[in-house]
């Protein structure tokens, strides 16, 4: 077969992140690899080459890799977006913010009236703790409609509010027992429903997560234009519950093959506490074995484990002196035995492992963990990491760095909660050694950045932005000496977190050898200051040479 032709886009700047070249006029490519980066004279010295042009007044960018993601989150457009801040879905158009309980009452009246009798009103991205003043519950949703099923589910994903109409469908009355179920001062369910036990109450109306179940191609398609929208060319689903079925594998296997899906997928497993109750050692040896199956855009066969709640829900788990208010100190998600146990038996396999720890208990947990397994079990470069990280000391950090262990920092917390922690969780000394990037990096930790979409939206670098920045949404700068610089973030957007995936010799920065996976910048991000990093527009990806310019909103 005759090897594809060689094909040099020039560009306004090439920027590699290769440190051995930083910056260069054009980019060679042939079939799904980097063939060159280089002079257009220096080029020429590798054959003949057809030039293309369309990205000569754009700046080509290594294809951006977001190493804490759920691709169920594509789903979640299905229905209407109610949250604080301004969103854009994956078609490319603009939801504004609704920034009042007002604001969201009225953007579910006119939703409301456009839908057909007898047809669910389910919105999602709800931020209560914007609007301390008054809390949305069953009366506000009754006056928008009294008879038609109605549900609001909470940004965090840890809560909802239902109106009467579901109430009264799934039977939750004064005289249900279950944990969560909040009620009013007359003893009866106010509409709220916290945590998983009081949520899997209802079945009248359908979760915007369970389009992942439902309609996997819906899902992953969203998320697959979303990504590209922001420049991200490779991402990782963590935490995913359909491994152990078959019929999901290959439904997943056939969406991600398809050359027009625009992202490399890096699909975890969710191997503790939620989904189908699979005998671990039946678990483990498939897991090793889909690992074996993994191609060059689709990875199987890593790990997820979450440790602990969330902070801003005082479900994290926090060392002394525990939370501001009342010194409490959180729940674990799984026992710590359980977690000893599945963990020990994973790194044994050869998995990577990424674990959730979002308090500083749960990461102290994590590396005693950590440090017992690897005597037992010695293992290097397992690249196991702790995900979110966001209370995690320097202390832990140097232990990090002594046990082989990485950071994926959840840097958008600041941006989008930061006065709260400050204020209302942690009070501002621990608050200021949140996402701790700096510390991070002094130990000679890997880092990356993440957003956790759904969480907060999908967009590598606004979240650089916030790591560089520390802003608050009042603008505060919380925690100055923990700001990275921009070319820092950069690097944990790209190849930081390509290496704790163990893809940082496939993607991540634009090398002969490697995939030719771009993204294609208005600006070079390396010249942005910080909050300038936000304006620079993403024209589209590559994805191994297949252009995926990105989607406009139509009119
Ligand atoms: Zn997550």
């Amino acid at each position: 077969m005759p090897s594809p032709e060689l094909i040099i886009y020039p560009a306004r700047r090439v920027r590699t992140m290769d440190p051995a070249r930083p910056v260069a006029d054009a980019v060679a490519v042939r079939g799904d690899r980097v063939r060159a980066v280089g002079t257009l004279d220096e080029l020429a010295a590798y054959g003949p080459a057809r030039i293309d042009d369309r990205y000569v007044d754009r700046v080509i960018f290594p294809g951006m890799v977001e190493a804490h993601t759920h691709v169920g989150s594509g789903g979640v457009w299905r229905n209407p977006y109610v949250g604080y801040f301004g969103r854009t879905d994956p078609d490319g158009r603009r939801w504004e913010g609704c920034t009042s309980l007002s604001a969201v009452i009225a953007r579910l009246r006119e939703l409301e009236a456009k839908l057909a009798p007898g047809q669910p009103l389910v919105a999602w991205g709800l931020d209560p703790i914007y609007f301390p003043d008054e809390r949305l519950d069953k009366r506000h949703l009754d006056a928008v409609s009294a008879t038609r099923l109605i549900a609001v589910y909470h940004v965090s994903g840890h809560l909802m509010t239902v109106n009467s109409a579901v109430l009264a469908a799934d039977g939750i009355t004064s005289q249900t027992r279950v944990d969560g179920v909040a009620r009013g001062a007359d003893g009866e369910p106010n509409g709220e429903l916290q945590e998983m036990a009081a949520m899997g109450l209802v079945a009248s109306v359908p979760h915007p997560l369970a389009a992942i179940d439902t309609d996997q191609e819906f899902a992953l398609r969203n998320f697959g234009a979303d990504a590209r929208n922001h420049g991200i060319t490779t991402a990782v689903d963590l935490g995913n519950l359909r491994l152990m079925d078959d019929a999901a594998v290959t439904m997943l296997r056939d969406i991600v093959e398809d050359p027009d899906f625009p992202v490399r997928l890096s699909v975890f497993h969710f191997g503790a506490g939620f989904g189908p109750q699979v005998p671990l050692d039946d678990a483990v040896e498939r897991i090793t074995r889909l690992r074996a199956t993994s191609t060059a855009k689709l990875r199987l066969g890593h790990v997820k484990l979450i440790l602990d709640g969330s902070n801003q829900g005082f479900t994290g788990r926090l060392q002394e002196p525990g939370y501001l208010p009342d010194g409490r100190q959180g729940i674990w998600v799984i026992p710590p035995d359980q977690f000893r146990e599945v963990f020990a038996a994973y790194h044994a396999s050869g998995a990577t492992i990424h674990v959730h720890c979002n308090g500083d208990e749960a990461t102290e947990l994590f590396l005693d963990v950590l440090e017992d397994v690897l005597e037992r079990h010695p293992r290097w470069d397992h690249r196991h990491t702790v995900t979110h990280s966001q209370l995690s000391t320097a202390a832990q950090y140097r232990r990090m760095a002594a046990l082989g262990a990485g950071a994926n920092i959840f840097a958008n917390h600041i941006y989008y909660w930061g006065d709260q922690h400050r204020d209302v969780i942690l009070g501002p000394d621990r608050a200021a050694r949140m996402n701790a990037a700096a510390t991070a990096l002094r130990c000679g930790v890997p880092i990356a950045l993440h957003c956790d979409t759904p969480v907060t939206p999908l967009d590598p670098l606004a979240t650089a932005s916030y790591a560089a920045e520390r802003r608050t949404p009042t603008g505060a700068v919380l925690g100055e000496f923990e700001r990275i610089s921009v070319p820092q973030a950069l690097e944990a957007m790209t190849l930081g977190a390509a290496y704790l995936l163990k893809l940082d010799h496939l993607v991540g920065s634009i090398e002969a050898g490697k995939f030719a996976d771009f993204a294609i910048l208005s600006d070079d991000p390396y010249e942005s200051s910080p909050a300038g990093l936000r304006d620079i527009e993403v024209a589209g990806t590559v994805v191994g040479g297949r252009h995926h310019p990105i989607a406009h909103a139509a009119g």
